[in-house]
């Protein structure tokens, strides 16, 4: 009988069995469509395939079969309707803003967001005369008096990357609702497994594939998901500036949809375990992983998170001068930007990413002067908790 993917089926089974068409040869793994264009028959074919009335691929800047195939298993994994890949993460954010946003927009932000992000926020979108307002992302009660006019978009990350913070989207959702502008999620510390916004009511849903969706630090790329009507937008928005995924980190990122489940589970538990463990230990102020009952939030990320994810965030007593030294002392978790990799990461914000922040502008967005990220990998537990805790008494 022929297999075929039922859309009863459970979203891990999906992003599984989700596939381009097999080509003539009957392959069982889905093979990498590397073609910047596709070709026609006869003119008739390619009038029909340009004047959108055949379902035909054109050209690798719209779409491809190996990118349309990361798309579909993302939208099946998130209850989409709609996704559009991108490059990178910030192609997707990006293109996500510019799609919706013209002169004269407002955008709200939380402002625990990513640095890039930021970036855009504080740096680009003033160019083209669109203003902004961060809230704090802790406090959705203050969003609606914060909504004006000519307010478009709220913009959330949740958790945020890298004070962990968390908002309750249902309460959110109600709000933009109510004042009828979009709510766009960057979902990237959760993924789809563990958080699915559009369900709760979200617009849009913006992901950094390059983290846990690769999850082994290899390649960029990000995606935008949502309503048919809202993507198409985005896709119309990046179709014609060039942002597109490129059809071989598709194909790299869709096998890593296959095991997106089965990681995510283990990065969390073995996080949970880490944290709960850290607690107890001298060295440190204080342990932040959303799903510790000690985590000021811990019934919003109940509520709307499966698992807390794989990043744990501590503050070391001693300061920016103990982080350096800190990291100094590790010697199995590697010192590197990215998060959401096998292999376990650790970075103090303060003496890095944020270097360049006065130490006020850190405190605003989160960033104590001993933050410690960790991003944990699929490592034995025991020797992340075991380096992690060595470091620490080495480093006093
Ligand atoms: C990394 C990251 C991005 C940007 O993604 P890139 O793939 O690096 O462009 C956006 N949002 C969050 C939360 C991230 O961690």
């Amino acid at each position: 009988m022929k297999r075929k993917n039922k859309p009863t089926y459970h979203p891990e089974t999906q992003a599984i069995r989700i596939q381009s068409e097999r080509t003539p040869h009957r392959e069982h793994s889905s093979p990498m469509y590397l073609t910047s264009s596709f070709c026609y028959d006869d003119a008739e074919q390619m009038r029909a395939a340009f004047a959108d009335e055949i379902d035909a691929f054109i050209y690798t800047r719209f779409s491809n079969p190996s990118v349309q195939e990361f798309e579909n298993r993302m939208c099946a994994l998130e209850g989409a309707e709609a996704g559009y890949a991108t490059a990178s993460g910030m192609s997707a954010v990006f293109g996500s803003f510019m799609a919706f946003l013209k002169t004269g927009d407002h955008l709200l932000s939380s402002s625990s967001i990513f640095g890039s992000t930021h970036t855009v926020i504080t740096k680009f979108l003033p160019k083209w005369g669109i203003e902004h307002t961060y809230f704090d992302l802790t406090r959705p009660e203050t969003v609606a008096a914060l909504i004006k006019p000519n307010t478009k978009m709220i913009f959330v990350e949740t958790p945020s990357n890298p004070g962990l913070d968390l908002v309750d989207l249902e309460a959110l959702v109600k709000i933009a609702k109510q004042h009828k502008v979009i709510l766009n999620v960057d979902n990237c510390f959760a993924t789809p497994v563990l958080q699915r916004p559009l369900l709760i009511g979200a617009d849009l849903v913006t992901h950094s594939a390059t983290k846990w969706i690769d999850g082994q630090g290899r390649v960029l790329g990000g995606i935008v998901l949502g309503r048919k009507e809202l993507v198409d937008e985005v896709y119309a928005f990046c179709r014609s500036t060039g942002p597109a995924m490129s059809p071989f980190n598709a194909w790299v990122l869709s096998r890593s949809l296959e095991t997106l489940h089965v990681r995510m589970e283990r990065h969390a538990t073995s996080a949970l375990t880490l944290a709960t463990a850290l607690q107890k230990n001298p060295h440190l102020e204080w342990v932040k992983y959303p799903f510790l009952q000690s985590h000021p939030q811990y019934n919003i990320a109940r509520k709307q998170m499966t698992a807390g994810g794989g990043i744990v965030c501590f503050e070391l007593k001693g300061g920016l001068e103990r982080g350096r030294r800190f990291l100094d002392k590790l010697e199995l978790l590697s010192l590197t930007a990215n998060l959401g990799d096998s292999r376990s990461i650790a970075s103090h914000p303060a003496s890095t990413t944020h270097a360049k922040l006065s130490e006020q502008e850190r405190l605003n967005v989160g960033i104590t002067p001993g933050l410690i990220r960790i991003s944990v990998g699929l490592e034995h537990v025991a020797d992340i908790q075991e380096d992690i805790e060595r470091a620490l008494d080495a480093s006093k």
